[in-house]
């Protein structure tokens, strides 16, 4: 099961804040908090799961290289969460457990 949101993606795309630095960005993405391959063909495009960040494959364009890092593995999932719970007014643990229920029923809707 999939969720796929190409104008959500869109949307947090282009010039603006990184979300997780706040450097001002020519080309940003979005990072899917649970990684696209948490299981087969899932893609979850949901506010609750992603963040918009420079570009990686820009730097030095970008000025951040949040991207990267979290793709190494150097930024905690966690600070993820914290701004996808900040921006969505829920708890860390609101967010967590949003992601969870998406993960564990693959027979929902997603
Ligand atoms: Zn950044
Ligand atoms: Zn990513």
């Amino acid at each position: 099961m999939r969720h796929e949101d190409p104008d959500l993606l869109k949307a947090m795309a282009g010039p603006g804040e990184c979300e997780l630095c706040g450097r001002y960005c020519e080309r940003r993405e979005a990072h899917h908090a649970e990684a696209k391959g948490m299981g087969a063909g899932k893609q979850i495009d949901a506010p609750f799961n992603l963040v918009s960040v420079g570009r990686s494959d820009d730097y030095p364009l970008t000025k951040c290289r949040c991207h990267r890092l979290l793709h190494d593995g150097n930024l905690p999932r966690r600070c993820v969460i914290s701004v996808i719970a900040l921006r969505e007014k829920k708890s860390v643990e609101e967010i967590e457990q949003m992601i969870r229920d998406v993960r564990d029923a693959p027979k929902k809707m997603w």
